[in-house]
Formats: structure tokens, sequence, C-alpha cells
């Protein structure tokens, strides 16, 4: 007889937390697909992220709360382009595709659809599968902060913002002096939407560097 899955302590406790969490709950009824939305709204209150009319890439986009929010805030004018590991149920105002941001195909995709645009914003709140193995995760998540940030310095326009989602501890320094680099502002933001005992937060970089980009494009010149 198959065995019943076993209900671990975490697994019940982090249930509890799903449906007591008012986030969660105003998620429901406000219509979003999950609670992130409230951690982009917080940060777009304080920093003013969207006008009508922009260009936006949203990387790690699964389930699409911060593609609704995008698609809202631009008043139906503008762009989102949006790509996930995971499918993206079908949203008016969203260009998506279900593939692997780390491949060259998704960036294919994304040169091919933006042509010779330049983008105003690119967001990041991808995330790996947790393997458990800390460092290893960490490793990951930043792998990934890296390659979305490449992306935001060759396709940002000079006013152009980048929200990424990091997590504290190894590497994080590494990143931040990254951001540094290629951005004249760089922010942090803790959204309240963020569960505090995440080490999850946010780094906005605004105004990219034009001798960082420019470099950038000299380099894959020569290759
Ligand atoms: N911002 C989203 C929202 O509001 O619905 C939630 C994003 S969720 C926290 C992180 C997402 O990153 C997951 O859906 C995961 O599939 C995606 N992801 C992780 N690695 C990825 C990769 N290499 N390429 C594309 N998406 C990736």
């Amino acid at each position: 007889m198959a065995q019943k899955p076993k209900r671990t302590k975490s697994g019940s406790a982090w249930m509890h937390e799903h449906v007591t969490d008012p986030y969660v709950k105003k998620a429901q009824s406000d219509g979003y697909r999950s609670r992130a939305a409230y951690k982009l709204l917080e940060i777009d209150t304080r920093d003013r992220l969207f006008r009508p009319g922009m260009t936006v890439v949203d990387l790690g986009a699964a389930p699409g709360s911060w593609c609704q929010v995008a698609v809202q805030k631009l008043k139906r004018q503008g762009r989102v382009l949006a790509i996930d590991l995971l499918p993206l149920a079908a949203m008016p105002g969203v260009e998506s595709l279900e593939g692997d941001f780390t491949e060259p195909a998704a960036l294919h995709w994304l040169e091919e659809r933006l042509a010779t645009a330049r983008v105003d914003l690119v967001l990041s709140d991808m995330a790996p599968n947790i393997s458990g193995v800390g460092l290893r995760d960490q490793a990951r998540q930043y792998e990934l902060c890296e390659l979305a940030l490449d992306f935001a310095v060759q396709w940002l326009k000079p006013d152009g913002g980048f929200l990424v989602k990091v997590f504290q501890g190894v590497g994080f320094e590494d990143f931040r002096r990254q951001m540094q680099a290629a951005f004249e502002q760089v922010l942090i933001r803790k959204p309240d939407a963020s569960r505090d005992r995440s080490s999850e937060v946010y780094l906005l970089g605004r105004h990219p560097r034009q001798d960082r980009a420019a470099a950038v494009t000299s380099t894959d010149e020569q290759v």
C-alpha cells in the first residue's frame, strides 16, 4: 500500500502561516495571483517605478502578480514582456515565454521582441528551487541576479531602473558592489509584505552608468 506523505512540522507551520497571512487573504480579495503583488506595490508607492507607456521586462514572473501590477500601472499603454520556467496564465497586455532565463533561447526571445527598442524597467523576482544546501542555493540565486543585471545593463534606457530580489548573506556585498558599479543610484528595500524571517530584500538600481553599458557593448562586439 502506498504510504501517505509525511506531514512535516515545518510543512504544517508553513500552511498555518499561509492561511493566516493577511497579504494572502488580501491578494485573494483583490484578485492578485500572489501576495508578492504587495511587495511591488509598496516599492512603487515609495519609488515611483512605473509610468504609462513604459516597456517593462519581468523575469521570474509566474504566477503573475507583478505582471498584473505592471499592466495596471502602465494603464495599458506600453509593454510587459515576461519570462518564467513555469507557465504563466494568459493576461491581456503581457507577452510571455515559458522558458529558462539562463538559456540563450530566452534572451533571443527578448531580443526579437525588443528589436531596437530599449527597456524602461527590468524586474527580477527570480528565485531558484531550494535544494536545502544553503551555500549552493545562495550561489544559484546570485547567478540569476548577475544574469538579470547583465541584461539590464545592456537593454535599459539611460533613465531606466532595475529591481532585483536578493538574499542577504554570502554574496550579497559582492552583488551590491556590482550594482553600484552599474548604476548611479542603488537603494535597498524591504517591503512590509516581505516576511520578517526571510533574508530577502530588493535592490533598486537607477540610471545605468553609461560607461558601464558602453563597456559591455564593446566587449560583446569584440567576441
Ligand atoms: N513575481 C512573481 C509574481 O508576482 O507572481 C513571483 C515570482 S516567484 C517568487 C519566483 C519565480 O522565479 C518562480 O516562478 C520560478 O519559476 C522563477 N524562476 C526561477 N529560476 C528561473 C529561471 N532560470 N528562468 C525563469 N524563471 C525562473
